[in-house]
């Protein structure tokens, strides 16, 4: 079987009004689908990053640029099951995440098995997802403003009730820290010890702020903290005065930065991620890293569609140690592309795809109203803190904020 064609199409999609410690999510998020036909009519699919400031795949909206064009080279006529070359012909992890969950896409179709199937199997039948909290403005979506630590706890309510949530992660950074303090002290009064809690501040947290604001939720036993301040250095320091385990998606990105980090017993927990390590089978090699420290797993993510999601859901499948519940920003997405229903979570979990291959089919009406949307749209690429500029001309990301 033999590589025919790759081609790109951006898409864009309504966001709810996010807070972060960059800003806040622009009424439209950006995804790039990728399909690999081959010349047996196989076509495989992948979802991965939009533009966004300063990415390596900003330049892609102009065709015949960016990383997917030069990958395009590479792969025409070759093999999908020869990924072990496709992995060194195509050097950005990014870029070859979505090219590899192609090609397992095509290779599952050809043979009638799903993606986690080719790569050992699942050891779950469904995947634990955390609830993904958001201070919040008000928008066009069902969830209202959330801008208090109330608030909050009402935000948590709800999803736990629809989707049966029982870890809570609420994204920080946001609120000075001594409301985010109140938040999680309220959310752990509300939800008992059966319920676990996160917060990750997106190290917009001075290493003297993080140390401080650690010791004060000491109390509510949280299962991690994420990101509190920036750098291996600045999180080492933090973990030696604190007794809370302490999660990254920020200062380990990469396998190189392994090494450092667990010399300095910077981290407890680091927070793969198949869209930037480089696919479903780095995500696995990460996994099999973390046990051999003995460092915690769990799963990143961005705002994605439903290619994705199958994506996390098969990589969380296949990577044992990975017990605890995984991030994605699911729940907030209004429509997805995919043919059919949308995942629906059940007791916090999604099931494992059975169907062949990722287990998931674009829908192509979809697609085209999602790619027009994108061609209509004012802009092409993520910029919260243009976003939040455009509510508050004064605002300025610092960092650290506090
Ligand atoms: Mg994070």
């Amino acid at each position: 079987m033999r590589i025919t064609d790759l081609k790109t199409t951006p898409v864009a999609f309504p966001d709810p009004p996010l807070r972060n410690a960059w800003g806040v999510h622009a009424p439209l998020a950006f995804r790039t689908i990728v399909e690999l036909t081959t010349d047996e009519g196989i076509t495989g699919i992948a979802e991965t990053y939009g533009a966004s400031v300063g990415s390596v795949l900003s330049s892609e909206s102009e065709p015949g640029q960016g990383p997917f064009a030069a990958a395009r080279r590479v792969l025409i006529g070759m093999d999908p099951y020869h990924l072990n070359r496709i992995r060194i012909l195509i050097p950005s992890p990014r870029v070859y995440q979505a090219v590899e969950i192609a090609c397992l896409d095509i290779i599952g179709q050809a043979v009638g098995k799903p993606i986690c199937d080719l790569l050992g199997g699942a050891v779950r039948d469904r995947v634990l997802f955390a609830a993904y909290l958001f201070f919040k403005y008000d928008g066009d979506d069902p969830w209202g403003e959330v801008n208090t630590p109330e608030a909050m706890v009402r935000e948590a309510e709800m999803f736990v009730e629809r989707y049966g949530f029982r870890t809570l992660k609420l994204k920080g950074g946001v609120l000075p820290p001594a409301e985010e303090v109140e938040t999680i002290r309220l959310l752990r009064e509300r939800f008992g010890p059966e319920y676990q809690l996160r917060l990750d501040p997106n190290a917009i947290w001075s290493v003297e702020t993080s140390i401080r604001v650690a010791q004060q939720l000491e109390p509510y036993d949280l299962e991690y903290l994420e990101d509190p301040t920036w750098g291996i250095a600045g999180m080492a320091e933090v973990a030696r005065r604190t007794a809370i385990p302490l999660a990254t998606n920020m200062c380990v990105t990469r396998f190189e930065d392994i090494p450092q980090a667990v010399r300095a017993s910077a981290v407890n927990v680091i927070l793969g991620d198949h869209h930037s390590w480089g696919g479903l089978t780095a995500f696995q090699r990460l996994g099999h890293v973390c046990a051999t420290f003995s460092l915690g797993m769990s799963m990143h993510s961005n705002t994605h569609l439903g290619l994705s999601m199958a994506a996390m859901i098969h990589a969380a499948a296949i990577t044992p140690n990975l017990i605890t519940a995984c991030d994605t920003h699911y729940m907030w997405l209004q429509e997805d592309i995919i043919v059919g229903d949308m995942f629906r979570f059940e007791e916090g979990m999604l099931r494992v795809p059975t169907a062949p291959g990722l287990g998931v089919r674009l829908d192509r009406d979809k697609l085209a109203r999602f790619h027009e949307r994108y061609l209509k749209s004012q802009e092409r690429m993520r910029d919260d803190t243009a976003a939040m500029r455009r509510r508050d001309p004064n605002y300025l990301p610092l960092r650290p904020r506090w």
